[in-house]
């Protein structure tokens, strides 16, 4: 299947599904994936084996450069985005000066169009770094990746490339006092003699249990729109996501977003 990467750091603007008018910046390379999961459904395609790509990524100033000259650009044409958002070819949190081009973005979004929001897509494995977590909480919208509460399924459906500790990753997030979105891909399927499912009740069950301990501000559901790496899977119908979001916001109380 043809998955794509994004061949620029700062990209778009493009009409998110989720967000708005988004200014995309992508912190990994614009030839090669980088990530610390390899998401079954990835838009972007599988890692590279290992040792294959030697991984460049943008530097600090490249990327404040960059965005500075964009947003000028855009607001010299009276076309300013909702919100810049952290995505790309892979796990933006893994480039090392994740946290002083927060600060950058941070200072450029309030000189040049203060009424755009800053988010960042992030997969939730790096937040046992310090500064990781201090940049996240200085962002709009920090949307952290829950695909289950079963660790097995998390695995299945995320391939993480290093160790995975759900009841670890759960902890982490829990440092963000609820200032926090949960995003969820919701799927059905196979990958290599497995079935994918996790809408059951078992997944559903353990998931809310995690959705309670977490609490956050909001939760995003969605399924794939694109094609993905492995082939056989299939989209979650637009309905049984709704009535997944009913049940959550009664359970829970939470704020729930159907993306289809
Ligand atoms: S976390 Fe995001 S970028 Fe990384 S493999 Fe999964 S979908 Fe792709």
């Amino acid at each position: 299947m043809s998955t794509f990467l994004f061949d620029q750091t700062v990209f778009g603007p493009v009409i998110s599904r989720r967000l708005g008018i988004s200014l995309g910046i992508n912190l990994l390379p614009n030839d090669s994936k980088l990530c610390s999961f390899n998401c079954i459904y990835c838009e972007c395609g599988w890692n590279p084996e290992k040792g294959t790509v030697k991984a460049v990524l943008p530097s600090r100033m490249e990327v404040k450069r960059l965005l500075r000259d964009k947003l000028a650009a855009m607001k010299s044409e009276g076309e300013l985005p909702d919100v810049i958002t952290f995505a790309g070819n892979g796990e933006p949190t893994m480039h090392p000066d994740f946290a002083s081009i927060i600060d950058d973005t941070l200072l450029i979004r309030n000189e040049l169009c203060p009424g755009a929001r800053i988010a960042v897509l992030s997969n939730s494995t790096m937040l046992h770094k310090s500064k990781v977590v201090e940049a996240l909480k200085k962002v709009d919208d920090n949307i952290l990746k829950l695909d289950s509460g079963i660790p097995a399924t998390n695995r299945l459906l995320d391939q993480p490339v290093g160790k995975f500790d759900l009841q670890r990753v759960a902890n982490n997030i829990k440092q963000f006092d609820g200032q926090l979105i949960i995003q969820t891909m919701f799927i059905r399927g196979y990958f290599k003699g497995s079935e994918i499912d996790n809408t059951t009740e078992t997944e559903l069950t353990a998931w809310i249990a995690l959705l309670q301990q977490i609490r956050p501000k909001m939760v995003m559901i969605y399924t794939i729109a694109r094609d993905t790496p492995a082939n056989d899977l299939r989209k979650v119908p637009e309905d049984e996501l709704e009535t997944i979001a009913d049940r959550v916001r009664k359970e829970t109380g939470l704020e729930v977003q159907v993306s289809g």
